[in-house]
C-alpha cells in the first residue's frame, strides 16, 4: 500500500515543474522545512497580493451600493450599504497596514484579515438578508450575496501555498457554511444546502491545486535563482541575503556563528594545464564532497571563481575547525595529475571575535584565508586559542 502511494507521489511529483526533487516535493505538503530564503520571498509575494486584492475590494465593495439601492428594500439598502463601507475601510486599512518586508508569520495573519472582512461580510448581511422576504430583481441581487463564500474559496487560488496551508484557510470557510445550516436547521432545504457545500468543497480542492502548482513553480524559480549553476551552492546574492538572516538570528538567539572562507590552492594551474573544463569539474566536485559534510542548517556560498564560504549557524570557533579539519582528512577531491586538491580556510566566529557586522565577520575569515596562504597554504587559521592541545596533533592548523 504505501508503496503504491509513493509510487503515485512520485507520479504526481513528476508532472511538476521539472526542477523539483522529491525532497522539495515534500515542501508542497507543508510549509516545514522550507528554507529560510524561501520563507522570505514567499512572503512577499503573499503580502503583496493580499494587500492588491485588499485594494481592489476596498474601492470594488461601495460601488456595488448604487445597485442595492436601485434594487432592494429602502431600509435594507441602508443597512448594506452601511455595512459596505465598513468592509471597504477595514481593506483599506488592511491594505495600508502591510509591508512587503513582512515576515511568513506576518504574511499568513494578512491573509487571515483578508478571508476574515468578507466573511463577516457574508454573515451579518446573511442576516439581515434572512429578514426580507425578497421576490424578482430583488431576491435575484440578494441572492448574489450568498456567492460570497464561493468567491473567498476560489480566491485562495491566487496564493502559492502548501497543502496544508489550504486546508488551514479552507477549512473555516467551510466550517462557517456547517455551521450556518446548523442554525438554521428547521428552515434549511438539506438537500440544496449540501448541494452547495459539495460544490464549495470541489471549489477548495481546485483551488488547493492551483495553490500548490505556484509553489512548485516558485520553489523552482527560486532554487535556480539562489543557486550557482556549476556548483550547485548557493550564489554570492543570495549567500550575502542568507548571512543577513543568520546573522539577525544569532544576535536575536545569542548563539554563536562561525564563517569559513575557502580558497583553493593553485587552482589556476589546473585550469593552465588541463583546461577550463577539468577546473570546471573540480570545482563542481569540491562543492559536492563539502555539501556532503555539511550538517542541516549550514550552508556553502560559491563566493567567487574558486573562492567558497561555508557558513555554519550554532557553531564555536572550536566546533568549526573540528569540522573542517575532518573534511579536510577526507579531502577536497584530486587534480587530474593525482595531487589532492588542497585550499587555504580563514574561520571567524561572530561572538569570539566580537565582531557584530557579517561584512566585518567575513573580512576577518577572508584575512586569516589570506595568513593561511602566506603561512604556506593547505591549512587553516582561526582565532581557537583553547585549542592548542588539539590543534598541536594537527600540525597544518594554526590559530592566531
Ligand atoms: P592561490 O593558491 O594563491 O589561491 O592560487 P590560485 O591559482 O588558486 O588563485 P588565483 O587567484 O591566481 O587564480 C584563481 C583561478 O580560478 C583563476 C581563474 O581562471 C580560475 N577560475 C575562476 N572561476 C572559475 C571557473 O568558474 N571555472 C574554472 N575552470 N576556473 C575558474
Ligand atoms: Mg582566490
Ligand atoms: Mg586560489
Amino acid at each position: 500500500m504505501s508503496s503504491l502511494s509513493s509510487q503515485l507521489w512520485h507520479k504526481l511529483v513528476g508532472m511538476l515543474p521539472g526542477e523539483i526533487n522529491d525532497s522539495e516535493a515534500g515542501w508542497l505538503l507543508s510549509p516545514q522545512g522550507h528554507m529560510p530564503l524561501m520563507n522570505g520571498r514567499r512572503a512577499r509575494i503573499i503580502v503583496n497580493r493580499v494587500r492588491l486584492v485588499a485594494c481592489l475590494f476596498g474601492v470594488l465593495t461601495p460601488l456595488w451600493i448604487v445597485v442595492d439601492l436601485l434594487a432592494l428594500p429602502w431600509r435594507l439598502s441602508l443597512q448594506l450599504a452601511v455595512l459596505r463601507l465598513i468592509a471597504s475601510a477595514a481593506f483599506f486599512l488592511l491594505y495600508r497596514h502591510y509591508r512587503a518586508s513582512a515576515t511568513l508569520m506576518q504574511a499568513w495573519a494578512g491573509m487571515a484579515c483578508l478571508f476574515a472582512i468578507p466573511s463577516l461580510f457574508y454573515v451579518i448581511s446573511h442576516l439581515l438578508l434572512l429578514n426580507h422576504n425578497l421576490e424578482g430583481i430583488s431576491a435575484a441581487i440578494g441572492t448574489g450575496y450568498a456567492f460570497l463564500p464561493f468567491v473567498l474559496l476560489a480566491g485562495l487560488a491566487i496564493f502559492p501555498l502548501s497543502l496544508a496551508e489550504c486546508i488551514g484557510f479552507a477549512v473555516p470557510a467551510l466550517s462557517a457554511h456547517l455551521l450556518g445550516g446548523m442554525l438554521e436547521w428547521t428552515t434549511v432545504d438539506w438537500p440544496s444546502f449540501w448541494g452547495s457545500f459539495w460544490l464549495q468543497v470541489l471549489i477548495a480542492g481546485v483551488s488547493a491545486l492551483a495553490c500548490t502548482s505556484q509553489l512548485a513553480f516558485m520553489i523552482a524559480l527560486v532554487q535556480q535563482a539562489v543557486r550557482d549553476p556549476l556548483t550547485g551552492a548557493f550564489s554570492r546574492r543570495s549567500g550575502e541575503e542568507v548571512l543577513e538572516l543568520q546573522a539577525t538570528l544569532a544576535l536575536r538567539c545569542q548563539s554563536p556563528l562561525c564563517v569559513a572562507f575557502i580558497d583553493i590552492d593553485h587552482f589556476k594551474s589546473i585550469n593552465d594545464k588541463f583546461g577550463h573544463h577539468v577546473g570546471d569539474q573540480a570545482l563542481k566536485g569540491l562543492a559536492e564532497r563539502v555539501g556532503g559534510e555539511l550538517r542541516k542548517g549550514d550552508v556553502l556560498v560559491r563566493w567567487g571563481g574558486e573562492e567558497f564560504l561555508l557558513l555554519l549557524p550554532n557553531t564555536t570557533s572550536a566546533q568549526a575547525m573540528r569540522a573542517l579539519a575532518r573534511l579536510r582528512r577526507c579531502g577536497l577531491g584530486m587534480r587530474p595529475d593525482g595531487e589532492p586538491i588542497t585550499a587555504s580556510i580563514g574561520v571567524a566566529e561572530w561572538f569570539e571575535d566580537g565582531s557584530y557586522d557579517w561584512r566585518q565577520l567575513l573580512k576577518l575569515a577572508d584575512a586569516r584565508m589570506y595568513q593561511a596562504k602566506q603561512n604556506g597554504r593547505n591549512r587553516l587559521v582561526g582565532r581557537n586559542v583553547e585549542h592548542h592541545a588539539w590543534l598541536e596533533e594537527e600540525p597544518l592548523l594554526q590559530s592566531v
